[in-house]
């Protein structure tokens, strides 16, 4: 056994003897959802294990994100192992918060047991005495893109400026220390898949809420108001009728719902409100998307005779997994998952601000399975707690000990060739550059 193998296998035996608590970790989060951006109590907890690990540590960023530093004294590159906070909302799901219907129906929960058992395995100094550089610990906030009523109100009150987590944790500055990334996403395999997934991509996205405005009126007589929940359903079939002409390959998702449909059913509907996300492989298959979309809202809102404010939302970049680290973290993978664990994929229509990260820093975020049930569902639960809250971390942990063994040559030897595609600048011009507002009919 080489000195690294007992390395990771020190890192092992501090996680199997922290097994039960990292398994109530899990549990206890699993039982008390937050959305993103509310996430209090589970950012308490992660405070809680950082305390007790004794790792330095910041509260507070973009509102509930925790981060952790540990140093090995000696220079070298920083590895980020991340993990998400939030929750999404899905009533009926059986650990739903009753009043929020909150759930953690795409396992978060887990993220954040698996980013404490990372850091239970590597806070030892015989760990810490075979690497260089730091380790960052990152429990980050609202990477689901929802409640933009909600987000769109902490931006106008000057608390955030971008909707999600990561984009406004890196526009704060709180990944400018960092040299790569990784984070681990549970996941619910088919048949067709294998315990652990790597995507070639995923989309990215921009938002756009729509206010339609027309005129209340009682409904005894519609011809005295204007309706805007029509100018709404006439704009959504528009989009309807566009999607042949959204190419393949550029993976288009434009979906959307209705976050106000009118207020009395005896009034007719002077203000409706659509939430809509436009997703894409690339920028430009985004925007114009985008632009179809402003189209058919216009369409609506013409035919009615109703107006349509549309507020455009920056999103999300699309995900590039990074190949290096991909191979570097699939033996740890296998060690846990068995030879032939890893399974490649395609491009997905999901998106991560994870991938907003992947422009800046190399950047992996497989799949690891773990849950049962369809992802945002009802019945998506925690099949089984070693595989989802325990070897995402053993693999984090021991991936970032062979980023940063001896003098990290292979961190160095990945960030050598690395050419970021956007510097931090650039991609904050991007994303502003994404805002805009426009307004449609009369
Ligand atoms: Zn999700
Ligand atoms: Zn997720």
């Amino acid at each position: 056994m080489s000195s690294f193998d007992r390395v990771k296998q020190i890192v092992d035996d501090r996680i199997e003897a922290e097994r039960d608590a990292l398994f109530a970790l899990g549990e206890k989060i699993l039982h008390e959802p937050e959305l993103g951006f509310k996430e209090h109590a589970t950012s308490a907890k992660v405070q809680d294990w950082f305390t007790r690990l004794d790792l330095p540590h910041r509260p507070g960023l973009a509102v509930t994100g925790v981060k952790a530093v540990l140093d090995t004294g000696r220079p070298g590159p920083t590895v980020c192992l991340m993990g998400e906070l939030d929750a999404i909302v899905v009533p009926g799901h059986p650990h739903a918060d009753s009043e929020s219907h909150a759930a953690h129906a795409c396992g978060h929960n887990a993220q954040i047991a698996g980013l404490m058992a990372a850091a239970v395995g590597l806070t030892d100094d015989r760990v810490l005495s075979a690497l260089c550089g730091r380790i960052v610990f990152f429990a980050v906030p609202a990477e689901e893109f929802v409640e933009l009523a909600f987000r769109k109100q902490l931006i106008d009150d000057g608390v955030i400026e971008f909707i999600g987590g990561k984009p406004e944790l890196i526009r704060l500055g709180e990944f400018d220390d960092i040299d790569l990334a990784m984070m681990i996403h549970t996941s619910a395999p088919r048949d067709d898949e294998k315990p652990v997934e790597v995507w070639e991509s995923l989309n990215g996205l921009i938002a756009k809420t729509v206010g339609f405005h027309g005129k209340a009126a009682h409904v005894g007589n519609p011809w005295d108001g204007v309706n805007a929940l029509k100018a709404a359903t006439l704009a959504m079939d528009a989009i309807d009728a566009q999607r042949e002409i959204f190419r393949e390959d550029d993976g288009v998702r434009v979906h959307h719902i209705i976050s106000r449909g009118g207020d009395l059913v005896n009034v007719v509907p002077s203000e409706v409100v659509l939430e809509m996300n436009v997703r894409g492989k690339t920028a430009d298959a985004i925007q114009r998307a985008g632009e179809v979309v402003d189209r058919c809202v216009n369409a609506g809102a013409l035919a009615i005779g109703a107006r349509a404010d549309v507020d455009t939302i920056p999103g999300y970049l699309p995900l590039r997994n990074h190949q290096s680290l991909v191979d570097l973290m699939v033996p740890n993978a296998e060690r846990f998952f068995g030879g032939g664990c890893l399974g490649y994929r395609g491009h997905s229509g999901s998106c991560t601000d994870t991938g907003d990260v992947s422009h800046l820093v190399p950047t992996i975020q497989p799949s690891m399975a773990g849950a049962s049930g369809q992802g945002h569902g009802q019945d998506w639960t925690i099949a089984d707690p070693v595989a989802a809250y325990l070897n995402p971390g053993k693999t984090l942990a021991m991936t970032a000990i062979d980023l940063l063994r001896g003098d990290a040559d292979q961190a160095e030897e990945i960030l050598a060739s690395w050419e970021a595609p956007m510097t931090k600048d650039a991609y904050l011009a991007f994303q502003r550059g994404i805002r805009a507002k426009a307004s449609f009919g009369s």
